[in-house]
């Protein structure tokens, strides 16, 4: 049996993600289920699979102590449905409490490492980013945005983490890789250990929402954060992994390197409509047979475009389910009606998105100033 590949900068194949947690030491995250008052979609269904510590960002909730939510987010593109998981658990986490910040680092460097995207070309995709999570929910109020290629801590950082990092250890990690990326993951590693920093109020839980094939990036902070505990009293971070969605022509994840894969939020709705019309399904060669024994949800990306984002009410994405194994859901009616969900859905976040452009500039800006400001 082969064993399950993590590439953050990859095209990572998850098959089995039992098999995947207990490869790389990723805890369950049933048993904490009950902990949650009001879980999200993601937590409900399953789509979040795993955690590392987790326990201790719930036990800052219902003790009303403050906790940090981090994840940096490639401006290589407008968000896909792949980022908008990330961007819906990083807005979810920050409701559980009015003592949680977000952290939200613009990946940048990581962007002109792994993407070639110059720092100006980030910087205009980055404002729109910011106003997808706007819409998608972030309360400014509580949120710290940040280039990673301005922010002189990360940096620092990322110099200092360096020192205690070998060529073996990045290797072992993620393989052998250019310098560049090397160097984007330490300053990923600066970026999720940063909101324990003296000027944002010192060690605290930081939770760190991310797809399954980002652990490499938690299991080097975690190690970092070990590492210098003694310097800076670093807690280790903890993380709530998602499973990675299916693409629409039936590869294991959405890409932004691929425009067939899947479709951006800011895709015009009928050119979506269309993909989603001619996306690969679960269903069987016939009608006849599909009828006699029912379409495979479980293996098709349009069920996955349902349960990931657009069955909003889980009794529907339970309906779908049924009614697709029972033979009574046919694949064509299936994509035309998910089309429809789609195209209100993504008119509808173009409206919002663009009435927060302008929030969105005054949120980078006032992080900047705030940043600045603090001792450094
Ligand atoms: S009926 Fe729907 S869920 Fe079932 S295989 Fe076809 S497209 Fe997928």
């Amino acid at each position: 049996m082969e064993n399950e590949r993590l590439d953050p900068w990859g095209n990572s194949a998850v098959d089995n993600y039992e098999r995947l947690r207990s490869e790389f030491g990723i805890e369950p995250l049933k048993p904490l289920l009950t902990r949650f008052k009001h879980p999200s979609l993601h937590i409900r269904r399953g789509i979040d699979f795993g955690q590392r510590d987790l326990g201790r960002v719930l036990d800052a909730v219902d003790s009303n102590k403050s906790f940090a939510v981090m994840s940096g987010i490639k401006p290589t593109g407008v968000f896909h449905l792949g980022t908008k998981m990330t961007a819906d658990d990083m807005v979810y986490f920050q409701t559980l409490s009015k003592k949680a910040t977000v952290f939200y680092a613009i990946a940048d460097v990581e962007a002109f490492n792994d993407n070639g995207l110059s720092f100006q070309q980030s910087s205009k995709i980055a404002i729109q980013n910011v106003a997808d999570i706007l819409a998608l929910g972030l309360d400014p109020e509580r949120a710290v945005v940040y280039k990673q290629s301005q922010e002189i801590r990360v940096m620092r950082m990322a110099t200092i983490f360096s020192k205690a990092v070998t060529n073996n250890m990045l290797r072992a990690i993620y393989g052998e890789r250019q310098v560049g990326l090397y160097l984007s993951a330490l300053i990923q590693a600066g970026d999720i250990l940063m909101p324990q920093l003296p000027e944002f109020g010192g060690p605290k839980p930081v939770v760190v929402p991310v797809g399954a094939d980002q652990d490499p990036h938690i299991r080097l902070s975690r190690d970092l954060a070990n590492s210098y505990r003694e310097d800076f009293g670093f807690i280790p971070p903890s993380a709530i992994y998602h499973r990675l969605i299916r693409s629409l022509d039936g590869s294991t994840k959405m890409s932004k390197r691929s425009s067939n894969s899947s479709f951006a939020l800011d895709e015009d709705p009928s050119s979506a409509a269309k993909k989603v019309m001619s996306g690969l399904t679960g269903g069987r060669p016939t009608v006849e047979e599909q009828r006699r024994i029912g379409g495979e949800a479980e293996k098709c990306p349009i069920y996955d475009l349902y349960l990931f984002h657009f069955a909003a009410e889980d009794e529907y994405a339970k309906r779908v389910y049924d009614e697709c194994y029972g033979g009574i859901r046919m694949c064509g009616e299936c994509k035309q009606e998910l089309a429809g969900i789609v195209k209100k859905y993504l008119e509808e976040h173009r409206r919002k998105r663009d009435s927060l452009m302008k929030d969105a500039e005054e949120l980078l800006e006032n992080s900047r100033k705030s940043l600045d400001s603090m001792p450094r």
